[in-house]
């Protein structure tokens, strides 16, 4: 054991941070995870997307590694990342190594001899590689010795059938609990719900384990929810006006949708990349690969894309679609600014959306329980569409958390003027009403809104819908306003759209409405002003662990491109993306504060001794030049 003890090196957690990450400070609930891992504990972290997990189980691996206890090894379903994860690694000078199905047998079996001499810190294995004779065999043989120092289980929730990510092989690691019982273990996820959390407790054994529960806030999140006007030009407008040159995602609701996109947005020349389940393997990874790894795409994707993902500078996450309930949009949104920077979840969301997700669940294969459970979701995310209060409030909320206005949503920056839509949501619903008296037939949303606002059309003739008392009972309102009512009853399901043709229907709750005992306030839709644009402008919200970066002077933009050339050279020879060399903020905390030597250099936030050592020489040249 004594090989690999390294009395020279720092074995405290702190330290470790300060000597191998370059960064200052634990965030949130991280210094108590790392304390208790780090002395032999068992943990559950419950975590957001972009909270900072990696390093709950990566500083307790080092500090265990640097007291003698051998390697941790790390339970990840995500094999295209591990090289990257590695890579990550290796740059910050940490022993570390993944053993996955695209390895050839001789660099296999050179990892393993690494590793059952106890050189390695941290090894990365899928699931069903661990559960092989060979591999338990190397456990075996590393536990006699006392070199087997922790399991961490990234992306726990993979063990509950519940959510969409289970993983069968994963209800086999409770084996390694079975197997080696005094080998400490944490299990991380950023799937927050109840029932998850039981099943992970479960599956793997982790009742004794202590739970961290870390807040879920993300506050350099910027939360904003427009209403469907022109989904396209919005978008647009959106990506031009705020985030032209930044890296993001645009979720779609259907493969055909992700393709259209795509190529509309690459003919008005932002560089777009589609990713679906239906492209074949070698050009998602082509493209997954090109989002890591180059600056300012844009990927336009479905759900398919993004466990995993851990690029720290998307700038935005946008949604062209409403996802299934508020989980989803939290995780998928998620991705945007990890690294703590100001970044924008933007959705645009419309009656179509209302209509679509509902049929959706009630088309679907699932009994009525289940169905009733997912309405109830699809509720709460409507509820947070149409809100005129702090978006942020009602997410935290949704997750348990109590919270005050957050001073960085739509709502909160531009207080939406409301209108009360009691009057029109009556005399749509009497409408409804009077079609159905007058021929028993019911109709879509077009023909109501024709109606409605008293326009002639071959259909209103041909059933005679001139004649009805509430034909033209709604001329002063705009198409769009009439479909903003109608997107209000159905959300609030007043209103059920049904079949092909969309016809919508009254509910028994449209009673209380007609009767006017239920008050519709709308938001009047509002087009943003023009904002600043986000990168160093001073927007408010950042993480709380930085204060918001000054903006760069000429000079200091001029330093800040040399740097990222710099640092493009560097990810190409080492076959990285560059974010794992250096994140966007390190660079732009030397090119503003120029450091003269290598003292200075090692201040700045993001500068581990390793990478001082390997850069610090040619990094002083280009800013000194
Ligand atoms: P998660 O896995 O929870 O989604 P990550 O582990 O990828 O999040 O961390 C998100 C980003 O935050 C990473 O780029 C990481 O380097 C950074 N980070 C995490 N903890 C800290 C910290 N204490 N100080 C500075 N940066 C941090
Ligand atoms: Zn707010």
């Amino acid at each position: 054991m004594s090989a690999v003890l390294s009395p020279s090196l720092a074995a405290e957690p702190l330290a470790v941070l300060h000597e191998v990450f370059g960064y200052g400070a634990f965030r949130g609930e991280q210094q108590a995870i790392v304390e208790h891992v780090s002395g032999g504990g068992d943990a559950l972290v419950l975590m957001p997307t972009g909270g900072g997990k990696s390093l709950c189980y990566q500083v307790p691996a080092i500090v265990r590694h640097r007291r003698g206890h051998g390697v941790a090894v790390v339970v990840s379903p995500l094999i295209a990342l591990m090289h990257d994860q590695v890579g990550a690694l290796d740059e910050l000078g940490v022993p570390a190594a993944f053993l996955n199905s695209t390895l050839e047998g001789d660099d296999a079996r050179r990892i393993e001899r690494d590793l059952l001499a106890g050189r390695l810190a941290l090894l990365y294995a899928a699931p069903e590689r661990i559960l092989t004779p060979r591999f338990e065999a190397m456990l075996d043989s590393l536990h006699e010795r006392g070199l087997l120092s922790l399991f961490a289980i990234d992306e726990a929730h993979c063990v509950s059938q519940w959510g969409h990510d289970f993983r069968e092989e994963y209800l086999g690691l409770s084996r390694l609990h079975e197997r080696f019982p005094a080998v400490p273990r944490i299990a991380l996820t950023a799937t927050a719900d109840a029932h998850t959390r039981t099943d992970i407790v479960e599956r793997l054994a982790l009742a004794d384990a202590r739970l961290f529960v870390a807040s879920f806030d993300r506050p350099n999140i910027r939360y904003t929810i427009v209403e469907k006007a022109d989904p396209k030009a919005q978008l647009l407008r959106f990506l031009r006006d705020e985030h032209e040159g930044d890296a993001g995602i645009v979720y779609c609701g259907s493969r055909r949708k992700v393709e259209e996109t795509a190529a509309w947005l690459e003919s008005e020349g932002l560089p777009a990349l589609p990713y679906h389940a239906g492209l074949e393997a070698d050009v998602r990874r082509t493209n997954q690969d090109r989002f890591l790894r180059e600056d300012g795409l844009v990927m336009v994707a479905t759900i398919a894309f993004g466990m995993g993902i851990d690029k720290p500078d998307v700038r935005f996450v946008a949604h062209l679609d409403l996802p299934k309930n508020i989980e989803a949009y939290y995780q998928e949104t998620g991705r945007a600014g990890r690294d703590g920077a100001p970044a924008d979840a933007w959705m645009a969301y419309g009656l179509q959306d209302v209509v679509n997700q509902r049929r959706m669940i009630d088309e679907g294969e699932a009994d009525e329980d289940f169905k009733r459970l997912q309405r109830g979701k699809l509720d709460a995310l409507l509820a947070l569409a149409e809100a005129h209060d702090c978006r942020r409030v009602r997410l935290l909320g949704y997750f348990g958390e109590d919270s005050g206005a957050c001073g960085n949503c739509d709502n909160c920056l531009t207080p939406p003027a409301t209108w009360d839509a009691t009057e029109p949501a009556r005399k749509a619903l009497s409408c409804i009403y009077r079609f159905r008296q007058q021929g028993g037939q019911r109709f879509g949303s077009g023909h109501l809104i024709d109606v409605l606002r008293g326009k002639v059309t071959d259909k209103v003739s041909s059933y005679g819908h001139e004649s009805l008392s509430t034909f033209g009972i709604g001329a002063d309102l705009s198409e769009a306003q009439w479909r903003g009512v109608l997107r209000q009853l159905l959300a609030l399901g007043h209103l059920r759209a049904e079949g092909e043709w969309n016809t919508l229907e009254l509910m028994p709750s449209a009673r209380d409405v007609l009767r006017g005992d239920v008050q519709l306030l709308l938001r009047v839709p509002a087009e943003p002003a023009k904002r600043a644009r986000g990168r160093g402008a001073g927007r408010g919200g950042a993480a709380a662990d930085k204060p918001p970066p000054l903006p760069l002077d000429d000079e200091g933009l001029v330093r800040f491109a040399a740097l990222k050339a710099w640092r493009a050279d560097v990810a190409r020879e080492h076959n990285l993306p560059a974010y794992v060399v250096f994140h966007d903020a390190t660079l732009a905390e030397m090119a503003r504060r120029q450091p003269g030597s290598l003292d200075e250099l090692a201040g700045i936030s993001g500068v581990g001794a390793k990478k001082l050592h390997a850069y610090g020489p040619a990094l002083l040249e280009l800013l000194a030049g």
